[in-house]
């Protein structure tokens, strides 16, 4: 009789079937097959093994059909798919499930006929315009340069240009020449970074070769790039998403990571918690393909690597037509909500700035990375704040709506009439008040609160909603446009703003962080930073490095064209250092001194870093298990055990939450290392199985 393994959308790693002799002919390692599991689940998994050993012990069932005529998953995928599993330690099944879209692993999805046609005919016969503009001087410099140290043997090289240098230019450039030799090219950006403004760019040179693959597609769109990724005739260049990565390629020469310092690059949930940057360097070592990590502001560990000679280097210090950097003035902000001359979250110097910009026809964009109306609210009586009901977090107002909501898990409430814990904004608080720590939830959102009830609280903080009402009293004859995660829900929403606002149909941009990607304004000569501290102060050894990075592009999208641009900084840490090395544009001085602190305190790139988190519903028993845990891990892991602590948000969705952090030296083999961690999970879950703890790992965590 045989059997196959088959890998399934379900957390491990492959169960074994039966192979009916009726399907037997038809089945190789890569098929794609039906099977039930469970009661009456149906699932389509991937035949990983073929194989005649009958397991012992287990009722086995029958693979019910094989869903396609070819095989869907190549060899090298295999390979792939279990190094991100080793590495990542996640089981296959989850890697599966995050490899590919959703109606492929369904066991009742019928095959599609006519969507798959449809969506890839569209663009079938464009053969885009080719090359259309010429690399300048600089870039053809850094062209040749990549290209001789790839030749040389350095399949990684790190261009390190600064924002509008015209690295996209190079990439063009650096594509055609790979399409010339027959390759394909993989392009990786963030998700936040594949608006239409770069989709449109390529496919306007690469035509019908370029495939676009992102997680706002449909699941069907994202069915048709795949099969389409193993026909005869694939897309030459993919441009992509994290997931991206998971395609199947045939002939992959190059790959491009753009923004390679953005840590959304990471999955940091469901598992696998794969960094796309770091396999996608995996990928290209499988395909004998060379690898292009392009960025402003490149990760303290990729420079790294780079000054270590493991990586290629190109600089490009000049941009595009010889624009200047913005200029960058700091404004203490200590200072003047001292002296009461702050107006709302406005210093005069900003609102002068946006007063001659908009004078002279100017736009102004106004950065800060908090959505909502305040960062909290508090009763004016009692001092109550109130939090998620499963998540340690206080909520955010959201005040158009008269919502309280959850930053975490999206949980939304109604604003509360009355304080619930001094009961009544009428009435002094009572002797017997409840401590606030006891916070007593809001109820949970049914109707609208009364505008009286905005009264009775105060708001804490400003966000971005808070932000616009304050600029529209500051400047009522100006237009307004926000971006956010409430403004730009969909891929529609997002690029109409992008669009008004190029159009010049708005004078003053309101975002978070969703406006500092790969958007390219000509009118914007002011740039507003208003609180330059909410990232400063993440307890995370990263919250410098991500300061400057976000700060730095922020920065660059002031003055694209014509002039120099302004950016003001307002900041409550005006005298950090990290300040002025933003200021100077001095990346060299935040890499050294973040370098030189990462090494005392013996963190990446000294060592890797392995977090292990334990989640459980009731607290006690979770401070208990996780100190027994961490207790463990100390004596097999000497000198490398960190916690456990409460992470930020130490309750998440009602599970509580400790990390383990595992600092390992590199002289540590990493398959030691997880074997041990294995060991050391299995031990204690046989110890603890009655308690129902959930125990996963995250290797270099983000
Ligand atoms: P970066 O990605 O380095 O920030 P971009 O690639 O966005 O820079 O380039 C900035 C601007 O300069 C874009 O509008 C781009 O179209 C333009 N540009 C860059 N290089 C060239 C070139 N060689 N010819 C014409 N326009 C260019
Ligand atoms: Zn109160
Ligand atoms: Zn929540």
């Amino acid at each position: 009789m045989r059997f196959a393994d088959v890998i399934l959308p379900v957390p491990f790693e492959t169960f074994t079937y039966i192979v009916p002799d009726a399907l037997s002919a038809g089945l190789v390692r890569g098929s794609r097959v039906v099977v039930p599991l469970g009661k009456n689940k149906h699932y389509a998994g991937i035949v990983a093994r073929l194989h005649t050993q009958q397991p012992p012990d287990v009722q086995l069932k029958e693979i019910e059909r094989v869903a396609d005529a070819q095989p869907v998953v190549n060899e090298q995928q295999f390979q792939f798919w279990q190094w991100i599993a080793d590495y990542y330690m996640s089981p296959l099944g989850d890697v599966y499930k995050a490899a590919f879209p959703s109606r492929l692993k369904d066991g009742e999805a019928p095959t599609p006929k006519r969507t798959r046609r449809t969506i890839v005919d569209r663009m079938a016969g464009h053969a885009g315009a080719g090359i259309t503009h010429p690399l300048s001087p600089a870039q053809q410099t850094a062209f040749d340069q990549i290209v001789q140290q790839w030749a040389s043997g350095q399949t990684t090289v790190l261009l390190h240009g600064v924002t509008s240098s015209g690295k996209t230019e190079i990439y063009i450039h650096l594509i055609q020449r790979a399409l010339d030799a027959g390759q394909q090219v993989l392009y990786l950006l963030p998700e936040i970074a594949l608006t239409t403004q770069i989709t449109d760019r390529l496919r306007h040179v690469f035509g019908s070769r370029l495939g676009v693959y992102h997680s706002k597609f449909t699941d069907a769109e994202r069915e048709a790039i795949y099969r389409h990724q193993l026909s005869a005739e694939p897309y030459d260049v993919i441009l992509g998403a994290r997931s991206s990565i998971f395609l199947p390629f045939q002939r992959l020469g190059l790959i491009i990571v753009d923004e390679e310092h953005e840590t959304s690059y990471k999955q940091q949930d469901p598992q696998p918690r794969y960094h796309a940057r770091n396999a996608a360097l995996v990928l290209a070592r499988q395909f004998g393909a060379t690898t292009l990590l392009g960025t402003a502001t490149p990760s303290i560990e990729t420079y790294h690597l780079a000054q270590d000679g493991r990586y290629g280097y190109v600089p490009l210090t000049e941009r595009f037509r010889g624009l200047e950097l913005p200029r960058v003035e700091v404004v203490d902000i200590k200072r003047l909500r001292f002296q009461k001359r702050m107006k709302g979250a406005f210093s005069p110097r900003l609102v002068e700035a946006i007063t001659e910009a908009l004078s002279h026809r100017e736009q102004a964009i106004l950065f800060l990375n908090r959505r909502g109306f305040s960062n909290l609210i508090t009763c004016n009586r009692c001092g109550w704040v109130p939090h998620c009901q499963h998540c340690d977090v206080s909520l955010t107002l959201h005040k158009r709506t008269h919502t309280l909501v959850c930053h975490y898990c999206g949980a939304v409430y109604q604003l509360p009439e009355h304080c619930p814990s001094c009961h009544s904004y009428d009435t002094p608080p009572a002797l017997d008040t409840p401590p606030t720590s006891l916070r007593p939830a809001p109820a949970p959102l049914h109707v609208s609160a009364s505008h009286d009830a905005q009264e009775r609280f105060v708001p804490i903080g400003a966000g971005t909603e808070r932000i616009e009402e304050q600029i529209a009293r500051l400047f009522p004859s100006a237009r307004l446009l926000r971006m956010d995660l409430d403004t730009a829900k969909t891929r529609t929403a997002y690029e109409k703003i992008v669009g008004d606002f190029a159009a010049g149909e708005a004078d003053i941009l309101i975002g978070t962080q969703m406006v500092t990607k790969g958007l390219d304004f000509d009118h914007v000569s002011v740039v507003g930073i208003l609180d330059a501290d909410t990232m400063l102060n993440v307890p995370d050894f990263r919250s410098y490095e991500r300061t400057f990075h976000l700060l730095s592009q922020v920065a660059g999208r002031a003055g694209r064209k014509g002039r120099q641009g302004t950016v003001i900084l307002q900041t409550r840490s005006a005298d950090l250092p990290l300040i002025q090395q933003v200021v100077d544009n001095d990346y060299e001085g935040m890499y050294r001194d973040q370098l030189a602190e990462r090494e005392l305190f013996r963190y990446p790139p000294f060592t890797r870093l392995i977090y292990v988190f334990l989640r459980h519903r009731d607290n006690d028993i979770l401070e208990h298990l996780a100190e027994d845990f961490a207790q463990l891990l100390r004596q097999r892991f000497p000198d490398m055990v960190l916690g456990p602590d409460r992470p930020a948000v130490s309750r998440v969705q009602s599970l509580f939450i400790r990390k383990i952090m595992l600092k390992v030296p590199h002289t540590a083999p990493p398959a030691a290392v997880r074997q041990t961690l294995y060991d050391t999970q299995r031990a204690f879950l046989e110890r603890f199985a009655a308690t129902h703890v959930n125990i996963y790992f995250d290797a270099d965590p983000m």
